[in-house]
């Protein structure tokens, strides 16, 4: 097995992956999957426990150290508590973490924390039950309140709540501040990326101005928090009010990216925003050997672009974010 660290082209490290365990979900958020959308991913081309454990392994001997599980909402898939506890155990591994948008996490927090995730990040747009419905598609604040209550009890904590800023919502931010405030959430905040026309039509929103508000209100500070991403923190100097800003499209953060997307099949999506990939599926079905598959890895990481055209070319991707791994 080839050791040297995994960086590419741009001399940048990869030491982060976003796994999607499935591309399906139980919401339909307006700016993630369409409604009525059918295309989901075969069952029979799933990358099984075992295939995942294998192209992991190989992964985390090349330097890998930080998995997030994504999805679609990863919580749909059956016995992924049981896929947490064979990933963290791989050698190399420091962190598996997860995304969610906690419909289900009220009965299974607890599992999850004992499998050995280590950070929850839960995805909440509004406090307002009539908003959730209409920008998630679906009436459940109630059942993401109790699951962002289950996970507390279960002893997640910092617990990192993502808000999507859009036109539709950009007027509950203070809502959103007040409500981490009063319970310790960091809250970060999201910029709508433009992926397929889904997205494009939620109304972008420049996070610059509300970064500036929230600094005023609360001589916020620069922060740091544990985790791979690409937030960037402001706090108050008491600890006690964190805020992130992901603001791909008013301040990218491609010179510093760390990390690749794994699907659903066993695609590796090189950037959220290019449509360049690696086909490991049909390597781990056809008999590729550990050696053969860290080669790939690397070829992979070869074609690692740059940076994503958002701002350049909005109309560019029309993948959507659930089949991205997001
Ligand atoms: N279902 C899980 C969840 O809700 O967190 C994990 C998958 S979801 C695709 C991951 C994150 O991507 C969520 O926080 C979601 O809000 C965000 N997301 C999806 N589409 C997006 C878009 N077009 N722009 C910005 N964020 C997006």
């Amino acid at each position: 097995m080839i050791t040297a660290p995994l960086t590419d082209r741009f001399g940048r490290a990869i030491e982060y992956l976003r796994l999607s365990v499935t591309d399906r979900c139980d919401l339909r958020c307006a700016y993630c999957i369409p409604n009525g959308f059918k295309d989901f991913e075969e069952p029979e081309h799933w990358l099984t426990f075992d295939e995942i454990e294998r192209l992991l392994g190989v992964f985390a001997a090349l330097g890998m150290k930080r998995l997030r599980l994504t999805g679609g909402e990863p919580l749909l898939r059956r016995n992924v508590s049981e896929l947490v506890q064979r990933i963290a155990a791989l050698p190399g591994i420091e962190d598996v973490s997860l995304s969610t948008n906690a419909t289900q996490l009220a009965r299974m927090a607890v599992e999850l924390k004992a499998a050995g995730v280590t950070r929850l990040n839960v995805s909440l747009d509004s406090l307002d039950a009539d908003t959730v419905a209409r920008i998630n598609g679906r009436p459940v604040l109630n059942e993401i309140l109790a699951g962002l209550e289950a996970a507390s009890a279960a002893g997640f904590a910092p617990i990192k709540l993502n808000m999507v800023v859009m036109r539709d919502n950009a007027d509950e931010v203070d809502a959103m501040v007040d409500f981490c405030l009063e319970r310790g959430y960091v809250l970060r905040l999201i910029e709508l990326m433009p992926m397929g026309d889904t997205a494009r039509k939620m109304g972008y929103v420049d996070l610059q101005p509300i970064k500036h508000q929230l600094q005023a209100r609360f001589s916020l500070v620069d922060a740091m928090l544990p985790g791979g991403g690409p937030a960037r923190y402001l706090g108050t100097t008491d600890g006690r009010f964190t805020v992130g800003f992901i603001t791909p499209l008013s301040q990218h953060f491609c010179a510093t990216c760390n990390r690749v997307r794994l699907t659903v099949d066993g695609q590796m999506n090189l950037c959220l925003g290019q449509e360049e990939r690696m086909d490991f599926r049909t390597l781990l079905r056809g008999g590729a050997s550990d050696d053969e598959l860290a080669a790939a890895v690397r070829r992979a990481i070869d074609l690692k672009p740059e940076r994503h055209d958002f701002h350049e070319q909005p109309n560019k991707l029309i993948r959507f974010m659930n089949t991205t791994g997001g």
